[in-house]
């Protein structure tokens, strides 16, 4: 069961209250409270009206519900306490473009890899009982028998008292069961050659089958393919895998100052950031991303756009627009379109975020502030991408030293952009990592790109002191 203590910022009294109506039990542990929850049941929550804050984590979506789960922490989650995001999805056959995609099925290695006896090192294949006892003294001296050619079997098998030149990577002959490397013998230039250190049987050798053999399991279902992983399934001749297909994200940016990369803004005009930010984002996070370009501050354009992106796409992501002000309208356009589960989160930067549906599709209202976008982005949207995706999302954290004071006491979680750096204060069996915290005003994009991840000062502490210990959530 999951850890009653972390819901409290998510599920005390008074968020329950601002979130509405708590419509099934089936996921967390609450602290208190509710007309339909009891202290100690799991709940999955759906808030029915404007909330003023709620600090979790959007991990599944069915039905109009969501399952929040607290920030940070995706320990406890488990099969019974997930909300399948969609159905399972059918297994495509790709044979390009594998990077990113998830696998669909388990592969299993067909044949061996490598497919025959190879020597890891250049020199000389013996059999290893013709060396035993040598030294620089007395070198055991062989006959050379020819060398072995890359990229073909060696010719005849290695009779005893012989030797046969053989690189890196090389076919062995039968007999032979060990390679000396050019280090240890000394070309006599007559066609003996003499061995000045002993091997062992197996030495220098990676036999057939050595890093798989038919029937391993040389990929595991889920996994999402790394350059590594196109390595492996190259070695095993698979250039065609089952994967699954990518949950299709609407992209979307609101604004009236708003204009595209490639036009020059006047005054009061700004390029659109968020478009081809959260594109790249959602390339990334491993969806396929679509482009619904700038909309201006307009109900009905908005709708349209909405209504089409939520129509075509599994996700729409909405920025700009989402706060409570008249100019903006994504939230009263989501609502009269589908529904709001939540507005306002309880963290910085990242307030004025939305979650609605229209039917059982999640809709995304971002907040306009480039970084506030990209946090709410990776801290909600992401895990449910992940979800859709069909993967399971692992973030990175390294422990590090705090290396200037921050304040923090507006009573929402504050997620700081730090810069990671080798930190000579400690000695050499104890080295420490420093964090060092990138202020900037959240519109200013270059604060990220300069990041090496971030930190999160709870919503109830007053800052963090110089020095301090910090887990760090590594950008990957
Ligand atoms: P809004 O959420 O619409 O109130 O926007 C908040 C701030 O973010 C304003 O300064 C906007 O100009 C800015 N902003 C909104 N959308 C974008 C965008 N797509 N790219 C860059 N800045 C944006
Ligand atoms: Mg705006």
């Amino acid at each position: 069961m999951i850890d009653l203590t972390k819901y409290n910022a998510v599920l005390e009294k008074n968020y329950i209250r601002k979130l509405g109506r708590v419509s099934q039990v089936v996921g967390l542990t609450v602290e208190s409270i509710g007309p339909d929850v009891n202290i100690g049941q799991t709940c999955l929550i759906k808030a029915n009206k404007y909330s003023d804050a709620v600090l979790s984590e959007v991990v599944g979506f069915k039905n109009n519900n969501i399952l929040l789960m607290p920030l940070g922490d995706m320990s406890g989650i488990g099969p019974g306490n997930i909300i399948e995001a969609q159905e399972k999805p059918i297994s495509i056959r790709v044979s390009e473009r594998l990077l990113g995609r998830v696998l669909d099925g388990d592969v299993f290695a067909g044949e061996f890899v490598p497919g025959f006896d190879r020597s890891m090192v250049d020199g000389y294949a013996v059999r290893a009982s013709d060396t035993f006892g040598c030294s620089d003294s007395i070198p055991a001296v062989l006959t050379l028998a020819g060398e072995v050619l890359m990229g073909q079997a060696a010719r005849a098998a290695l009779a005893p008292g012989t030797c046969v030149a053989v690189s890196t990577g090389g076919d062995l002959p039968e007999g032979a069961d060990a390679v000396v490397m050019l280090e240890h013998i000394e070309d006599y230039k007559d066609g003996l050659i003499g061995i000045m250190s002993p091997a062992a049987p197996g030495n220098n050798i990676i036999f057939k089958g050595d890093d798989v053999s038919p029937g391993d399991k040389a990929l595991t279902d889920g996994t999402v393919i790394s350059p590594y992983d196109i390595g492996i399934l190259s070695a095993l001749g698979r250039s065609t895998i089952n994967v699954r297909p990518r949950p299709v994200v609407g992209v979307i940016s609101t604004g009236d100052e708003l204009v595209s990369t490639t036009e020059i803004p006047g005054r009061g005009q700004i390029r659109d950031v968020n478009t081809p930010m959260l594109l790249a984002l959602m390339e990334q996070f491993g969806a396929e991303a679509k482009n619904y370009g700038i909309v201006r501050d307009s109900e009905s354009e908005l709708t349209s756009a909405i209504a089409l992106a939520g129509a075509l796409c599994d996700v729409t992501l909405i920025s700009g627009g989402s706060s409570a002000g008249t100019r903006d309208m994504t939230a009263r356009v989501i609502g009269a379109l589908g529904e709001i589960l939540f507005h306002g989160i309880a963290m910085k930067p990242g307030k004025p975020t939305i979650l609605g549906a229209i039917g059982s599709k999640p809709v995304f209202g971002l907040p306009g502030h480039p970084v506030a976008a990209w946090f709410v982005t990776e801290l909600f949207v992401r895990p449910l991408i992940a979800r859709l995706a069909g993967n399971v999302l692992k973030r990175r954290i390294v422990t590090a030293r705090l290396s200037e004071a921050i304040s923090s006491n507006h009573g929402r979680a504050e997620y700081i952009p730090v810069e990671l750096s080798a930190d000579n204060s400690g000695t050499p069996d104890r080295e420490y990592i420093s964090a060092l915290p990138i202020k900037s005003k959240s519109g200013l994009i270059s604060s990220l790109a300069s990041a090496d991840g971030y930190i999160c000062i709870p919503r109830d502490v007053e800052g963090i002191a110089r020095n301090m210990i910090v887990t760090v959530t590594l950008f990957t």
